[in-house]
Formats: structure tokens, C-alpha cells, sequence
């Protein structure tokens, strides 16, 4: 698809356009960190942001929702609950955050499609927005080969000074800009800049892990006894911050609340992690990854192998918000790169 202009100074009407006919959500500064969050105007957005706390994960999967309502009795009946989303534009997600997005559609469009969340992933517009430097020193995106996007947005845009360049993702992007924004073609010199912004971005960004991705899978499993994690999980609190914050942790909890009359109720879906305790208890008290070591082991083999062998993508985007949030700093590319060290000096 074609790429066109957009100038800086035309966003803000582009953004009070969307707002006629969508929830625009985008990044906006909040005690000084930045949130995804429902904005009333372009003035309340920052999209100069470096990430924010949260992904966008919730726009999709909410922290807690109802799945079904249900009648006891003599007449029992149970009913599906389906919102009807309004439509929302998600303004200015970084590349990793597109990524993770796929990695979300892949749990629960492809495998066993959810209906809740389908609904909101159809009624939802991606605006992209290039990264071109690092956010902070714990992002590892390039690693993760997430620094670059060539699909999963309707538009992405690019700064280039003055202007965005903005790429065409769909057919739905392309009739959103026709019909909201004021662009153009670009000029032979802004086709320079961003070939000059692109050169820049890759500059920029330096890669950290000391192996090639792919190994990934084969330098965990062989870690599996490894007493690395042991030693790991004596600094883990297990408080499970990492996995609320990351974009692409899924896994959720379900249970059944009933109204003290005992006549009806609903079905009620609520986001678990792996890292607490009572994540793997099941019937009987059982629980099959009762201690730190397991849970934690569990959780990096999870986004470095499961994940990966699963879905053919690593399931880890490298946004680094698991580090940012961990109050004892553990930090994924450092494990992996522990491991492999490890493994490196064994064979020896
Ligand atoms: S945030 Fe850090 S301390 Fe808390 S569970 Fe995750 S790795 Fe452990
Ligand atoms: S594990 Fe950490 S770096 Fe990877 S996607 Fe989750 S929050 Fe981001």
C-alpha cells in the first residue's frame, strides 16, 4: 500500500476527528509515567512516550469480566455474555506492543476462538508509532526481533521531523485516513528523511543477548536442572508484578459467583499468574508446581520455549516491563544470557 504524509500540525485534527465516531485510546502522562488510556482530545495525548506500565492487553482482556450468567432451578438456563464494543482506535502502540498483540490473537482467535475477545479485536483500529531509540535500558526488542513491524496495524507512523510517514497496513487504515486526516504524497527528500530516520533507529539500538534467538528453546531445556534458578529464586518474592505488567501473559483464572439465593449467577474470568502459588493448585489441594523454583523455571520457559515451540514466535516481546517492575530487578535477558554462559563454560 501507498506511504503518505502526514504533518505534525494535521494530527491533532486527524486525532479530534477519530473521536467523532471512536474511543481514541492512547499513551498520556499520569504522576509521572505514561498509561494507555481513553483520551478526550489530541491535547491529552504524549506520543513522544518512551512505554507505558501497562500494554494494551486490557482493551482486549480485561483484568476481570463475565463470560456467562446462568438460572438454577427449575428452569436453568445459561446465557453468554457478549459485549458489543464500541469502536476504539488504539493510538500510538510501539512495535513490541504490535507484536504482542499477535501473540494474544494466536491464544485466543486461532487455538479456541474466544468470542468476547474477538469482538473486541474486530472493533478495534491500530495506529502504529515507530520506535526510534531505545525506551530505557531494559528494553531488549531487538533481541527479540520485535524492533520491526511489517504488518498487524492499519497505519504506522514514522517521525520524520516535521512530519509523520505513514505506512498503509489495510484497507481499513487507508479509508480512516481518507476520510479523517489531512495527508499527502511524500515529497523525494521526506522519502530521504525516512530513509535517513530508519538508518538512525537501527543505529540506535544495540543487540544484548550473546546467541541467536532461534537457540533459545534448545539453551532453556538443556538449563532444566540447572542450579541457577534455585539461586534465582532465593532473590524472587514471588509477588507475580512481572507477569500482571507483561504483554504478553494470557493465562487467567475462572470461577462460578453465586448470588446468595442461590438462583442465579455468572461465570466470572480474571487475570492469574503463573508466579503465585495457587496458579497450578488444583483438586485435592494438589498443586503441581508447589515451590518458587518450579513457578519461576516455569515462567521463563514459558515465554523462551512453550510459547515459542507453540506458536513459532518467542513469547517475549522485550519491552522490558517485567524488569522495570520486579522489586529485585530480575531481568529476562540477563537469564538467558546466565544460562547460556553457563552452558558455554560446561562445555569447555
Ligand atoms: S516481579 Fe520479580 S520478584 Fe515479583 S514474581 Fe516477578 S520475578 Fe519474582
Ligand atoms: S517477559 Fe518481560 S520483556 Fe518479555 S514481554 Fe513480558 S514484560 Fe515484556
Amino acid at each position: 500500500m501507498p506511504l503518505k504524509i502526514l504533518p505534525k500540525e494535521s494530527v491533532p485534527l486527524f486525532v479530534d476527528n477519530l473521536l467523532r465516531d471512536y474511543e481514541v485510546i492512547g499513551p498520556l502522562r499520569k504522576d509521572g509515567f505514561y498509561v494507555f488510556g481513553s483520551v478526550r482530545s489530541f491535547s491529552d495525548m504524549e506520543l513522544d512516550y518512551p512505554i507505558t506500565i501497562y500494554p494494551a492487553k486490557k482493551f482486549f482482556l480485561p483484568p476481570r469480566e463475565s463470560l456467562l450468567r446462568f438460572k438454577t432451578g427449575e428452569k436453568v438456563s445459561v446465557e453468554p455474555v457478549v459485549e458489543e464494543p464500541q469502536p476504539k482506535v488504539l493510538f500510538g502502540l510501539h512495535p513490541c506492543d504490535l507484536h504482542s498483540t499477535w501473540l494474544l490473537d494466536a491464544a485466543f482467535l486461532q487455538e479456541t476462538p474466544d468470542a468476547s475477545y474477538e469482538a473486541r479485536r474486530r472493533h478495534t483500529v491500530f495506529v502504529g508509532l515507530d520506535c526510534l531509540k531505545p525506551c530505557d535500558e531494559y528494553a531488549f526488542c531487538k533481541d527479540m526481533g520485535t524492533l520491526y513491524v511489517n504488518g498487524g496495524y492499519d497505519l504506522f507512523l514514522t517521525d520524520i521531523g516535521d512530519a509523520y510517514a505513514v505506512d498503509i497496513g489495510s484497507k481499513r487504515g487507508e479509508e480512516m485516513l481518507e476520510r479523517y486526516a489531512d495527508t499527502r504524497e511524500p515529497t523525494p527528500s521526506e522519502l530521504k528523511r525516512l530513509e535517513a530516520a530508519h538508518k538512525e533507529k537501527e543505529e540506535n539500538f544495540s543487540n544484548r543477548l550473546k546467541f541467536d534467538i532461534h537457540n533459545l528453546p534448545a539453551i532453556l531445556w538443556n538449563s532444566y536442572d540447572s542450579p541457577y534458578w534455585e539461586e534465582l529464586a532465593q532473590k524472587c518474592l514471588g509477588c507475580g508484578s512481572c507477569t500482571l505488567v507483561c504483554s504478553t501473559c494470557y493465562c487467567f483464572d475462572v470461577f462460578d459467583k453465586v448470588e446468595l439465593n442461590l438462583q442465579k449467577g455468572e461465570r466470572i474470568r480474571v487475570w492469574d499468574s503463573c508466579l503465585l502459588e495457587e496458579f497450578a493448585k488444583v483438586a485435592g489441594g494438589l498443586n503441581f508446581r508447589p515451590s518458587r523454583v518450579e513457578r519461576l523455571r516455569h515462567r521463563f520457559f514459558r515465554k523462551g520455549k512453550y510459547l515459542t515451540e507453540r506458536f513459532g514466535k518467542v513469547g517475549c516481546v522485550g519491552c522490558g516491563r517485567c524488569t522495570r517492575n520486579c522489586l529485585v530487578h530480575i531481568n529476562p535477558i540477563e537469564v538467558y544470557n546466565h544460562i547460556y554462559e553457563e552452558q558455554q563454560k560446561s562445555a569447555a
